[in-house]
């Protein structure tokens, strides 16, 4: 028998992750485009590459101008477009929004962390706290929710600490 999630959603199925070896994000995209029929092209493979190298936080204007840089027969609309791919494939996630409100990405293989916006110099601070997150994920199990992904940013004010 379907029981009710908490939301109203009906419970289905979650697809079971296969196990094995760790794939390389050409092996993880192609399989996920694989899914939808589409092929990894050549001009999708050139901007995983360059949104795939960055360290830390960008958001999609840079990426366009350095993939523009490189290979400027590619479109900005097809830039965005793929990082959309990315994010849907499990190789980009959204991670925050900087103080003017422009989202910013990431690698997923950078491992779950949050974020300290500050308002004051516009830096953005990574943290992990096991007692925090362990306190969430209790607060939303008591409330009938399973987690699949979260964001936790906080936006302070630095010039505080060093009065
Ligand atoms: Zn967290
Ligand atoms: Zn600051
Ligand atoms: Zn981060």
């Amino acid at each position: 028998m379907l029981k009710s999630a908490p939301c109203g959603r009906k419970k289905v199925h979650e697809p079971s992750s296969a196990g094995g070896a760790p794939q390389s994000w050409e092996e993880v995209l192609a399989r996920f485009l694989r899914e939808k029929s589409l092929r990894l092209t050549d001009q999708r493979r050139k901007i995983a590459s360059i949104a795939l190298s960055h360290d830390r936080h960008f958001e999609i204007q840079e990426l366009v101008r350095e993939v523009r840089k490189n290979h400027p027969e590619i479109s900005p609309a097809t830039v965005y477009r793929n990082v959309k791919t990315l994010c849907e494939a499990g190789l980009l996630q959204e991670t925050l929004e900087n103080r003017s409100g422009v989202t910013l990405y990431e690698r997923t293989e950078s491992g779950h962390h949050d974020h300290i916006v500050c308002l004051d110099c516009g830096l953005i601070f990574e943290f992990h706290n096991a007692a925090i997150e362990k306190a969430q994920t209790k607060a939303i199990r008591t409330m009938g929710f399973i987690e699949t992904r979260h964001q936790h940013v906080i936006y302070a004010k630095c010039e505080l600490i060093k009065k």
